[in-house]
């Protein structure tokens, strides 16, 4: 249901700092302008389900600056669904809305405000229910559009060139993404997810949605949780002046919530020796670039 505008391509990022570490970026980014990275990836299949099950409306869950919520509204334009947003925050009711929402409501997306309590507990029965008798029937899609299918998507990302790279790395906020490529790449390399949010849950969360989506025990993966920065949106000078070093050494745009933060880390650990010499190291460049 969702077309690719754009093949994804491999760009390789020539670097005085990488010494004999080859370093290349997967541009899942230029996929669609609006649908763009790993969200394509973890929508495409919960469309098609959508759309199997008959149901004419998506609903699902974000932040006011969330790429998924961008996404999504997007993608239920484009595949000919209604969508129904439940963003975090009811202080926003009736306040001017930020780019990103403006953009959502113009896709046609229906914006609902619920306070930070209700949101917590968005996925009780109860919530959902409440939301059933308010909206009619829905397709429901995650906070982050993390999934099943969502991991089925991802793991399509890896091919067999991608299979043929030592290291994987790519940005982590809800861990479907690292989940799909680990099990798109099914012990082959190394794959390293890199927590854009700070806490330890991660690690916890990406074994689960493992075992949920297959019985392989997979163990060719780690979770980073040291290039978070603060947290989810928080910014760093030091952060700041990497992604703009690297946007002008290397024609690719990063963004401070995601792909920043992995580059940084990845150039980082290049720094420590962490990766033995002669690696080839695939980043994934997972989009985000409206949240710019
Ligand atoms: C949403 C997003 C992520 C995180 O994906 P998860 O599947 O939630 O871990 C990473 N990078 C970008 C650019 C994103 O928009």
């Amino acid at each position: 249901m969702l077309q690719k505008h754009k093949e994804p391509y491999i760009q390789q990022i020539r670097d005085d700092r990488l010494k004999d570490v080859q370093l290349f970026v997967k541009r899942e980014d230029v996929i669609h302008p609006f649908i763009s990275g790993n969200k394509w990836h973890k929508l495409k299949y919960n469309l098609s389900e959508a759309q199997k099950q008959g149901y004419d409306t998506l609903l699902t869950f974000g932040g006011a600056y969330s790429n998924h919520i961008y996404a999504t509204a997007a993608a239920a334009r484009e595949a000919g669904f209604s969508s129904i947003g439940i963003i975090r925050g009811d202080e926003l009711k009736g306040q001017p809305l930020n780019r990103t929402l403006t953009f959502a409501r113009e896709q046609g997306m229906r914006l609902e405000f619920v306070d930070r309590t209700a949101y917590r507990n968005k996925t009780d029965e109860v919530f959902v229910q409440r939301l059933h008798e308010r909206f009619g029937p829905f397709y429901l899609i995650p906070e982050g559009g993390t999934n099943n299918l969502a991991i089925s998507g991802c793991a399509e990302m890896v091919n067999d060139e991608v299979r043929t790279f030592d290291y994987i790395c790519c940005s982590a906020g809800t861990g479907g993404t690292v989940s799909g490529l680990i099990a798109g790449m099914n012990s082959a390399g190394y794959v390293i997810g890199f927590a854009a949010l700070k806490g330890d849950f991660l690690e916890k969360e990406v074994r689960k949605l493992l075992t949920g989506h297959s019985n392989a025990q997979l163990t060719n993966w780690e979770i980073q949780t040291r290039y978070h920065f603060g947290g989810y949106a928080k910014s760093h000078e030091q952060l700041k002046r990497f992604m703009q070093d690297f946007e002008q050494r290397h024609q690719a745009l990063l963004d401070p919530v995601y792909t920043g933060k992995m580059m940084y880390g990845v150039f980082d650990l290049i720094a420590e020796k962490y990766f033995p010499s002669g690696s080839k190291v695939l980043a994934i460049h997972t989009g985000g670039l409206q949240g710019r």
